[in-house]
């Protein structure tokens, strides 16, 4: 196996069992591995640390497989994807939900890797040289261990780019159509555009937060900001919502959203196709009201370098939102930024009310499901959070 040397006393963000190697770190490499190959990671002093996927194009020059020296081939992917999976057998039995998260990547073992389940058809995607080495290897595990039919790729997440990897997008195992299919969450059914949808096509994360906004949103008045293919505002709307004003700046994922309505016969969501930084001053310029306002934007703060200016963006919509509640109304905030910590959200969000003169009390803290872990030892993982916050009556 090639060898990948590190720096004298560069090893101890490994011996935490922090699975990247980052290029600085390292000193040298003996043999010639190509991008995605596999080297043994040693210490200066000949100490073995983990085994790992090469990437001499990225920042992060390896990614960790295995912290004991083994080989990497189809058998290590059939005992990662399907130990995965069973861990997420008791979430699969709800009978009313189809779509989950297979593999998160590094949080479960396997870098770059992501595998979405969407009914019978899994779709991966890809985005380091390690996972993209390995697709078919990978591909051949997800049929294995899900028993799915088909196996989708949609690879092309701009990170790639920082691995000197092209975007991917492919029929992998099955047949390449539909590129249009439904599946069920919580009872309720929802388009995704295999092809053109954002991430793998459904933001699963926010499974069990759009339930509980289903029991938050009887009789109230609600606006959802960002709402993607429509999973907030169709779950207001099954709960009981007097109306629902759901706002996106993309005209696909809104035709997802008022396709997804009909399917489930829940029709009377006002789709706007906007600004929402712009639509909510409109708002508050007209003294609409609401009771329950959803705002889960797009991560503003992909890296903490960013987090000043995201800062000032959650700030700005969330004051608006404030504004625009009614005594006793509910904000349900979200940040899937890796560059914002909660502690840093919940500071932004308490002068977010200051400033917008209000009162309010966190009712509840959320994030991503049971199918989206967070390795302790990949803090990284942590990217959503949400809060549930009520302003006084
Ligand atoms: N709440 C959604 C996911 C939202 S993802 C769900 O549950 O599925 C973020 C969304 O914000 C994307 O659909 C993107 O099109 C949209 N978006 C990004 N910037 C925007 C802006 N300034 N105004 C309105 N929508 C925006």
């Amino acid at each position: 196996m090639h060898k990948l040397i590190l720096k004298a006393g560069r090893e101890k963000s490994l011996k935490r069992r922090h699975p990247w190697v980052f290029s600085g770190a390292m000193a040298k490499v003996q043999g010639t591995p190509g991008p995605g190959e596999t080297v043994g990671v040693w210490s200066a002093t000949g100490e073995f640390l983990a085994v790992a996927a090469y990437s001499p194009a990225s920042q992060i020059v390896a990614r960790v497989w295995d912290w004991k020296e083994r080989a990497i081939d189809r058998a290590f992917f059939d005992e990662s994807v399907k130990r995965a999976v069973e861990q997420r057998r008791t979430l699969l039995k709800d009978a009313d939900t189809d779509a989950l998260r297979l593999v998160h990547g590094e949080s479960d073992g396997l870098p770059g890797v992501v595998a979405d389940r969407y009914g019978d058809t899994v779709v991966l995607q890809l985005s380091s040289a390690g996972a993209d080495r390995w697709r078919q290897e990978i591909a051949d595990a997800v049929v294995e261990a899900s028993g799915v039919g088909r196996v989708w790729e949609r690879s092309d997440a701009e990170v790639r780019q920082l691995e000197g990897l092209a975007p991917v997008t492919a029929a992998l195992r099955g047949p390449r159509q539909p590129t249009r299919i439904v599946v069920a969450e919580n009872g309720l059914k929802f388009g995704i555009d295999l092809e053109h949808g954002h991430k793998t096509g459904f933001y699963l994360d926010q499974r069990a937060n759009r339930r509980l906004v289903r029991t938050l949103a009887q009789g109230s008045d609600v606006l959802d900001g960002f709402c993607y293919s429509g999973g907030f505002a169709l779950n207001a709307l099954a709960g009981g919502a007097k109306s629902v004003t759901a706002v996106d700046s993309s005209a696909g994922a809104l035709d997802l959203a008022r396709n997804s309505a009909e399917l489930n016969r829940l029709p009377g969501v006002d789709w706007i196709e906007g600004d929402v930084f712009h639509l909510l001053r409109k708002f508050r310029d007209e003294g609409r009201r609401f009771d329950l306002i959803v705002l889960d934007p797009p991560k503003f703060a992909p890296t903490a370098a960013h987090a000043e200016k995201a800062a000032r963006a959650y700030k700005d919509i969330n004051l608006l939102a404030f504004k625009l509640l009614r005594p006793g109304g509910l904000l349900a905030t979200f940040s899937c930024s890796g560059g914002v910590p909660a502690d840093l959200f919940q500071k932004i969000i308490a002068g977010a009310a200051l400033d917008a003169g209000v009162q309010a009390q966190i009712i509840e803290r959320l994030g991503p499901g049971a199918d989206h872990p967070v390795a302790l030892n990949f803090p990284e993982g942590d990217y959503l959070k949400g809060l549930v916050c009520r302003v006084a009556g």
